[in-house]
C-alpha cells in the first residue's frame, strides 16, 4: 500500500512506472516506445497492453456512473438513455486509455519490478 501511495502522483501525472520521472505519454495518445529519462521499455512483451483493458473497463465505469445516476433521475427513453452513456463513454475515452495504461503499467512494476 504504501508503494501504491508513493506511485500516486506519478500515475496522475502519467509518468514512467519504473523512475516515476519520465512522460509516458507524447501527445494525446500517442505513447513514447521508451523512458526519455530512464530508457525503460514500457511495452515490456507483446501484447503487454491487453491487461490494460481490464483496467480501462473499470475507471471509466467509475467516470460514468455520475451520468447514469443523472440519467436515471431524468428517467429519458431508453434510446436515449443509450446515447447518453454512449456519448459519454466517447467523451472520457481519452482519458481512460491514457489512465487504463499508466495504471497498469504501474501495477506491473510494482508486482514484477524490473
Ligand atoms: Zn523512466
Amino acid at each position: 500500500m504504501l508503494q501504491f501511495t508513493r506511485r500516486l502522483p506519478p500515475i496522475l501525472l502519467c509518468r514512467c512506472p519504473h523512475c516515476l520521472r519520465g512522460p509516458v505519454f507524447a501527445g494525446l495518445i500517442g505513447m513514447h516506445e521508451s523512458c526519455p529519462v530512464c530508457h525503460a521499455r514500457y511495452e515490456r512483451e507483446q501484447g503487454y497492453f491487453m491487461n490494460s483493458i481490464f483496467v480501462g473497463y473499470l475507471i471509466s465505469f467509475v467516470l460514468v456512473i455520475p451520468v447514469i445516476l443523472l440519467l436515471v433521475l431524468l428517467g429519458p427513453s431508453p434510446l436515449n438513455f443509450t446515447l447518453g452513456i454512449a456519448a459519454a463513454y466517447a467523451i472520457i475515452a481519452p482519458v481512460t486509455f491514457r489512465y487504463a495504461r499508466v495504471v497498469w503499467m504501474h501495477l506491473d512494476e510494482m508486482m514484477d519490478p524490473r
